[in-house]
């Protein structure tokens, strides 16, 4: 928690549930990823938090940003970015939203498909064009499966197809997947562009760019490595496999740059038990999976909790949200603890819930609506 939540929190005491999140800290971590890599152009991925707020200082810091739909392209012009610092990101995109990022401006799209590819050449002509490919997604926390990306074969058709229709094959990307905890997962990744590069030239087809995705993990529960080991890791394997002809590098963190800047409030709404001696509590929040902690889906993220009496004697528990769907339990079975003082109106932080977490919030199922948002 920076200080300054931790002092809007302490003066203002908003209602709960809400975020309060530091635009500075987002501009702290802006600057410490481009010191690690400092030849990538960053483009923010605008769905880990699309506030006017953060789109506006991150479009004065000179950011670009991936955006997912016609909508978030519309918050960053709205925040003053240009067309041409917008990518088009989603692999899965109407005809219409296509249409409309072609009008306004926006040249940089993605595709893995050749249906998709087609849309591109017909409602977006003359685009550059990349290829998103599959990866290994091993030391993910949130892994992004199959859904994204094509084989390496099939991206090397669709590029020279990608020319063939009068588009601009401009480069591959891949996303090794969120909060990636393993620096080796870009190596792999970048080998593997590496290969397609080599075959498209001997193709005819000159790729430019490598679009290294995001990933990039913030500090929950578990140390994670620092900005500065994958930096390095990137590095090393692009020199390794590109020598002194390294393409335009681009990189789309979405957690990194917002998750720590964020801390949640929330209030204790019911301390029990299940049965007289079961030593585990059930500790019930006014804000659970639908209230916005989606990624606590198979405990897959592990937020870290702040109470009023954090030191005391602490026992089990279970954490869950407030609705009527036992879905909404977050935490069963990853061995939190939280204090036995802990008693219902107490206030709970929970850290580092910057990203992928407001636009999660449901509209307002069983009536709750969705957290309040403070950016100070
Ligand atoms: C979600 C997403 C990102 C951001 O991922 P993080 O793990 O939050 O850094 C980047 N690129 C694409 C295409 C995405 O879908």
């Amino acid at each position: 928690m920076t200080p300054k939540i931790a002092q809007f929190l302490r003066d203002h005491a908003p209602a709960t549930p809400c975020l309060v999140l530091d635009v500075d800290r987002v501009e702290e971590n802006y600057r410490r990823l481009k010191a690690a890599l400092p030849l990538a152009r960053v483009y923010y991925a605008v769905k880990a938090n699309p506030a006017a707020p953060i789109l506006s200082r991150l479009t004065a810091l000179g950011s670009s940003f991936d955006a997912a739909s016609w909508e978030e392209i519309e918050a960053c012009l709205a925040a003053g970015a240009r067309p041409e610092a917008i990518s088009y990101g989603n692999t899965i995109k109407k005809v219409s939203a296509i249409r409309a990022a072609h009008d306004a401006g926006v040249t940089m799209f993605a595709f893995d498909s050749e249906a998709e590819l087609e849309k591109l050449a017909r409602h977006a002509p003359g685009a550059r064009v990349y290829c998103r490919i599959l990866v290994e997604n091993k030391g993910a926390e949130w892994p992004l499966s199959r859904k994204f990306g094509c084989e390496l074969e099939m991206a090397r058709d669709l590029m020279v197809r990608a020319r063939d229709l009068g588009l601009d094959p401009y480069g591959i990307s891949f996303h090794v997947g969120s909060q990636q905890t393993s620096t080796a997962a870009y190596e792999g990744a970048i080998a593997r562009v590496a290969m397609l590069f080599t075959d498209l030239k001997d193709a005819g087809v000159k790729l430019r760019m490598v679009n290294l995705g995001g990933g990039y993990p913030v500090r929950y529960r578990a140390e994670v490595p620092g900005i500065d080991d994958f930096g390095m890791a990137i590095m090393g394997a692009m020199t390794q496999h590109f020598g002194n002809d390294l393409p335009e590098m681009l990189i789309e963190p979405g957690r990194f740059l917002v998750g720590d800047a964020g801390v949640v409030s929330s209030e204790v709404v019911l301390v029990s038990r299940k049965g007289k001696d079961d030593p585990v509590r059930w500790v019930y929040l006014d804000i659970g999976r639908f209230g916005g902690l989606a990624e606590t889906e198979g405990e897959a993220i592990k937020y870290s909790f702040r109470t009023p009496h954090d030191g005391g004697a602490d026992g089990p528990v279970t954490i869950a949200g407030p609705t009527c769907d036992s879905t909404d339990t977050l935490y069963e079975k990853s061995n939190y603890r939280l204090p036995m003082a802990l008693a219902c109106g107490d206030r709970v932080e929970l850290l580092s819930t910057g990203a992928y977490v407001t636009t999660y919030a449901s509209q307002a199922f069983n009536g709750f609506r969705p957290l309040a948002e403070h950016y100070v």
